[in-house]
């Protein structure tokens, strides 16, 4: 039987051959194969050692590839990189689908990160910062949402004074995904509160270990601790730590902000397989129904491939993406309610009894069905995004962008 990787295969040059025969042994000698591990195993974790378990596998698993030239590929070499190509990023990850070895939680904070350090870092960060992002040495947590300040990002209060060399830092982030076991984070401060909201942000980069950083972990309703509060208190940051401008720190969030939507979107996880084997373990495969709401979720994950792939070459080529990422993670967001929703009527009632694997997982897909709609900016500011930036429609009615912040009420 010809499988995609085989069809994939096929359009090889002989430089591209070569390298997937390398990435294959080099998955083949790290990793198993996804196959030996069961496929009802939930993308969360109830417990909290589970879940810290997981992370530090991660973290591991992106060290062996750090140091067997299998990530950073089109990184220069002096910043950790391999000087390589965007076609060996998509082979690595055609072939890496089959397997379990995976960077989890920092796979994700290298795209948004690695990118942005490298419009934005001066060349010490990017000579100091880069390797240890991409070996996994540095564990990165991104600290931008407050509790009044989620969809409308700029329009952020904590605060950060300046004090010689160092700014010092007050207030309150929330849904930080991961910083209980994050060593760094990138933080969003409000540095000129007497300018308009987008021009007085400064993008700090932060230890969490610093005096005055206190990390509380939130449960959720899968009774996953996945996201945190974070209070700061007079944390003190030196000035050389800010990426970008002072000031200037929009422009290096939006950065972060489009990588983000990029990499949910083009996450790669194929959902497919298992929903296929589910309608077969319920009897459901000659079902019109739900053959159709199969075939079309089929067509879907193929859909979102596509557009990834041309999105992301663009990302790791550093270049402007021919489509806009937002569209991507409208896609998948849909794609994943559809999921859910496609579980349950498969499962029907056994989706919420929870008492095997199976019923588990049928369990989560409903549950969690719409948590990738929300994080990294809601369905509602994608469509804004899609509708300014690609429709070129007029911008949403405000009242507040020239205002100085500090003139804006708040409640
Ligand atoms: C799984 C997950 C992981 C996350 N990880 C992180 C993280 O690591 N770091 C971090 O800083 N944050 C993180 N977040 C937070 C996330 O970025 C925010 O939840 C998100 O931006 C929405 O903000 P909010 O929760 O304050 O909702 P709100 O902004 O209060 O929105 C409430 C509702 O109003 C709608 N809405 C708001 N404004 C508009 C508008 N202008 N037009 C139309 N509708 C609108 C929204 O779409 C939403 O439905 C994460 C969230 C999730 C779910």
């Amino acid at each position: 039987m010809t499988t995609p990787t085989d069809t994939q295969q096929a359009s090889d040059t002989p430089q591209q051959a070569s390298f997937r025969a390398a990435v294959r042994r080099f998955l083949a000698a790290n990793s198993e194969l996804k196959g030996a591990t069961s496929p009802w195993r939930l993308t969360f974790h109830a417990s909290a050692d589970d879940a810290r378990r997981d992370f530090e596998r991660g973290c591991a698993w992106q060290k062996k590839r750090y140091d067997a030239g299998m990530t950073a590929f089109t990184y220069p070499k002096e910043y950790g990189g391999q000087d390589g190509e965007a076609w060996q990023e998509r082979i690595y990850n055609e072939e890496a689908r089959d397997y379990a070895g995976s960077s989890g939680f920092i796979g994700s904070s290298i795209q948004m990160l690695g990118p942005t350090l490298m419009a934005y870092g001066t060349e010490e960060q990017k000579r100091e910062l880069l390797p240890r992002l991409h070996s996994g040495q540095d564990r990165w947590c991104q600290l931008f949402s407050e509790p009044g300040s989620g969809s409308d990002l700029a329009s952020l209060g904590c605060r950060a004074v300046r004090d010689g060399d160092e700014f010092v830092v007050t207030g309150q982030k929330v849904w930080n995904s991961a910083a209980q076991w994050c060593d760094h984070g990138f933080l969003l401060v409000r540095t000129s509160p007497d300018k308009p909201k987008h021009q007085g942000i400064t993008f700090l980069l932060i230890d969490m270990h610093a005096p005055g950083v206190e990390v509380r972990p939130l449960v959720q309703a899968t009774g996953a601790a996945h996201f945190n509060e974070v209070f700061l208190e007079e944390v003190r940051v030196p000035v050389a730590n800010v990426l970008g401008q002072i000031d200037g720190g929009w422009a290096v969030a939006r950065t972060v902000l489009a990588n983000e939507a990029a990499m949910i979107g083009g996450s790669g996880n194929k959902t497919f397989p298992v929903l296929r084997l589910l309608a077969e373990r319920y009897g459901r495969t000659d079902d019109a129904l739900i053959r159709q709401r199969l075939a079309e979720y089929f067509t879907r994950e193929k859909v979102i491939d596509l557009m990834a792939e041309r999105i992301l070459t663009a990302v790791r080529r550093r270049e402007k993406p021919p489509i806009d990422p937002s569209i991507l993670k409208l896609y998948m967001t849909a794609s994943r309610a559809r999921s859910g929703e496609l579980a349950t009527a498969i499962a029907g009632a056994d989706g919420v009894l929870m008492d095997d694997e199976v019923q588990r997982w049928v369990g989560a897909e409903l549950v969690g069905r719409y948590s990738v709609s929300i994080g990294g900016g809601t369905t509602e500011v994608q469509k804004n995004n899609l509708a300014e930036r690609a429709l070129g429609l007029p911008r949403e009615p405000g009242y507040d962008r020239d205002l100085p912040w500090s003139r804006i009420p708040r409640s």
